[in-house]
């Protein structure tokens, strides 16, 4: 088991400040974690979710989305943010089984 990473207020506050320009690796550097625990503590704190049966049900009412063309083929569905490639793509790749390939 990785260690528990203690997350403060403080903590909690430059996250959801920065989450739409941080990426997992800023994250991990932040915390001195590696970037399994980061995205634990991104997701567990409803900042950055994602998806995968490794971790909790997201919650799709809060979930914020964006248009941002697919990086595959340029689709412009709206699909969660921090998501870069459509769900076909995603699936074309089997992305969902490749979570550190996350950017
Ligand atoms: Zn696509």
């Amino acid at each position: 088991m990785p260690k528990r990473v203690p997350v403060t207020n403080q903590d909690l506050a430059w996250l959801r400040q920065n989450a739409s320009t941080i990426t997992v690796k800023d994250v991990s550097a932040y915390f001195n974690c590696c970037v399994d625990t980061a995205k634990r503590i991104l997701h567990r704190n409803d900042i950055i979710h994602f998806d995968g049966a490794k971790y909790e049900k997201r919650r799709d009412h809060d979930l914020k989305m964006w248009n941002r063309p697919c990086m595959g083929c340029k689709s412009t569905e709206s699909r969660p943010k921090n998501q870069y490639f459509c769900d076909v793509c995603r699936e074309r790749n089997d992305m969902d089984n490749d979570h550190d390939g996350w950017v």
